[in-house]
């Protein structure tokens, strides 16, 4: 295949995505497993797109590594989405139905301008919060697990301490009142592009694509093993544009990622990362 036809898988997976939910009936939209199909489908198939089209062979899948992301990715939906949904936004969408804060306007417009507005304002909170995490240490403690990794695959985007998967998943996007498909279409675009960003795959997409989107070019650069100082860059999960916006956005790519002495963590030892300045306090003492 042309390396040209391959820089353009995704932004040919996000129109798909787009033309599905913009085409499909109601009834289809609303059965309970059209949604996670939609999103395992996607990075199923950018999982294969990696072993055809390779990036950098240190950062080939094998058995450890594809465990551990099918791990993350299924506690990502399963509990991570319960926790945010019955914590945060139920209670955001009973809290604008007693103050009566709807948008209902949104639902008249069309449907790709209800997708970006979702997930542009999605992106908004995810941007600050990321950038916070890059900022403050008690914070930080919680996202550097998801630095620690050493190579890119699709399910990367999934890895972390559980108290950050948690608060990168807040937003306030239940506020808004679009479309059932609209919305749908806005986590499974922005799942794809996430996907797409940390996935293994030599597609470089166009230029207008990387203008709005985060690309594996620019991410790989957020997960440089450089220095820490190096990772303060590009924090858009799948919407690289508020880092042009806010000054954050640097050009590049790194095909070395992973933060310290680019040691792999287990999952216990990414679960118990925040406890490390005191375990290490403990041990010190203990000498
Ligand atoms: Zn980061
Ligand atoms: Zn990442």
């Amino acid at each position: 295949m042309k390396q040209s036809l391959v820089n353009v898988l995704p932004p040919a997976t996000l129109a798909a995505i787009l033309a599905f939910w913009g085409l499909a009936p109601a009834g289809l939209v609303e059965q309970p497993w059209t949604l996670p199909l939609v999103a395992v489908t996607t990075i199923v198939f950018v999982q294969l797109l990696e072993l055809v089209f390779e990036r950098h062979e240190g950062w080939r899948i094998n058995r450890t590594e594809l465990a551990t992301d099918i791990f993350y990715t299924a506690f990502g939906f399963l509990v991570i989405g319960y926790l945010s949904d019955t914590l945060v936004n139920s209670p955001l969408r009973e809290l604008k139905a007693d103050w009566g804060i709807g948008t209902p306007w949104l639902a008249e417009l069309p449907f790709l301008v209800q997708v970006m507005v979702v997930l542009f304002t999605f992106e908004f909170g995810q941007y600050w919060m990321h950038r916070a995490m890059h900022n403050w240490t008690p914070l930080w403690l919680t996202h550097a697990p998801h630095h620690h990794v050493t190579q890119l695959n699709a399910m990367k985007g999934y890895i972390g301490n559980p108290i950050e998967l948690f608060l990168i998943s807040l937003g306030v996007t239940a506020l808004l009142d679009v479309d059932l498909n609209a919305l749908f279409a806005s986590f499974t675009v922005g799942g794809a592009i996430a996907t797409y960003a940390h996935a293994n795959v030599k597609a470089d997409p166009p230029i207008w694509y990387g203008f709005f989107f985060t690309t594996i070019r620019n991410h790989s650069l957020h997960h440089t093993a450089l220095s820490y100082e190096d990772t303060r860059c590009n924090y858009g999960n799948s919407v690289i544009f508020w880092d042009r916006v806010f000054g954050t956005y640097k050009e590049g790519e790194s095909a070395i990622v992973g933060q310290d002495d680019r040691k792999r963590l287990s999952i216990k030892e990414q679960w118990l990362f925040p406890l490390r300045p005191w375990l290490e306090k403990k041990q010190a003492a203990e000498g």
